[in-house]
């Protein structure tokens, strides 16, 4: 059996891995965009805090070191462009060469992810504005950091992302202010809660500026200040945490049934509207444990979990997913 994997970072990985492990005879191929796979999401903002030091240990495996322990394929800067579920093939662009090739497959797993979303305001392009989604995006930013140039950043977004990346740069000695459009951060908890987490904060030298939404940033070639609906904050650096778009912008008009919030659609099975063609991971919606309406969980844990069960299946079990608890856990700088 030939199964193509689209992604090769925590879904992905876990899926081809899982495959070969039910039958070492399978033909599993992932074909992934990035140059990297199989990394540590969660570490990159403390790869920017020197918790973690080197750049090689937030990659789990290379894409070498994973086909030699696993037999998978793996296609790195490959992207696919469409699935035709009639023919049962991808089109993927080789990024190396810009030439396109087509792929057979007998199984399809949508492992794409998601990326981080970029907000629509003046000087997002300028020198110093930086994200948190690769492993490049951390290096960029410990090497600014370490070039001496930031003394202040502004991290925008107060998610749990936005306040790893404040704790881990504030304990380089970088001065962070948080800005979030929410009346609260973190989102999701009471106003008790919140300000508990935003009084600690400031005790830790991280200012939270709450109702407040980016509305440019400004700098002449670099970052110089940004300009909000409530003030001007200067800053060497902007930290854009503003949340993530699965990536799945390569199946419109390839029938596959995606959610409003254009996540993939899947069944408890973890297949989609399409027969053969399954989605874990950042780019698909599954659904919460106790109301049992659906539920995007782009978490680690999720893509783990789903990614087992989903190769299970593809190897001819029958097993249910049993849907997300959404628990989540947070450390405090102390
Ligand atoms: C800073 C940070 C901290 C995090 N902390 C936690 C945490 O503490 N706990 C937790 O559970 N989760 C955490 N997460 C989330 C976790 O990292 C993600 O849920 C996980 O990486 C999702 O894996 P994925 O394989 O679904 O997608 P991704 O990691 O997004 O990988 C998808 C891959 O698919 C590739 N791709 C996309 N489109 C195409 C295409 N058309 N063709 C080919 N390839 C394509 C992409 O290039 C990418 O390499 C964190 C994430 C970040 C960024």
């Amino acid at each position: 059996m030939k199964v193509l994997i689209i992604g090769g970072v925590a879904a992905g990985t876990k899926v081809a891995a899982k495959l070969k492990r039910e039958n070492f005879d399978y033909e599993v191929t992932i074909l992934t965009k990035s140059k990297d796979i199989s990394y540590a999401g969660c570490g990159l903002p403390y790869y920017v805090g020197k918790v973690i030091t080197d750049r090689s240990k937030l990659i789990v495996n290379t894409p070498e070191s994973f086909s030699g322990l696993t037999g998978v394929q793996v296609l790195t800067e490959v992207e696919v462009t469409n699935v035709n579920h009639i023919e049962k093939t991808i089109d993927a662009l080789d990024l190396k060469t810009n030439t396109t090739n087509s792929y057979k497959y007998d199984k399809l797993v949508i492992a794409s992810g998601a990326n981080a979303i970029i907000p629509s305001v003046d000087g997002v392009n300028l020198k110093n504005v930086f994200f948190m989604r690769t492993p490049d995006d951390a290096v960029a930013l410990r090497e600014a950091i370490e070039s001496g140039d930031i003394k202040r950043a502004v991290v925008v977004g107060g998610g749990y992302i936005g306040l790893e990346v404040a704790e881990n740069i504030s304990s380089l000695g970088v001065k962070v202010s948080v800005i979030d459009m929410a009346k609260h951060i973190p989102p999701g908890f009471d106003e008790e809660f919140s300000e508990y987490i935003e009084n600690h904060l400031a005790g830790q030298g991280i200012m939270t500026f709450t109702e407040t939404k980016l509305e440019a940033i400004l700098g002449e070639g670099k970052v110089e200040r940004i300009q909000t609906n409530k003030r001007a904050i200067k800053a060497d650096a902007v930290i854009l945490s503003v949340g993530i778009r699965a990536n799945t912008s390569f199946l419109m008009n390839t029938g596959i049934e995606l959610m409003p919030n254009k996540t993939i659609k899947v069944n408890e099975y973890l297949q989609t509207n399409v027969e053969d063609i399954y989605a874990v991971g950042d780019c698909a919606t599954v659904f919460n444990r106790l109301t049992k309406e659906p539920f995007w969980s782009p978490m680690g844990s999720t893509a783990n979990n789903a990614g087992r069960i989903a190769a299970k299946n593809i190897a001819g079990a029958n097993i249910a997913y049993k849907g997300v608890l959404s628990t989540v856990v947070a450390k405090l700088p102390d």
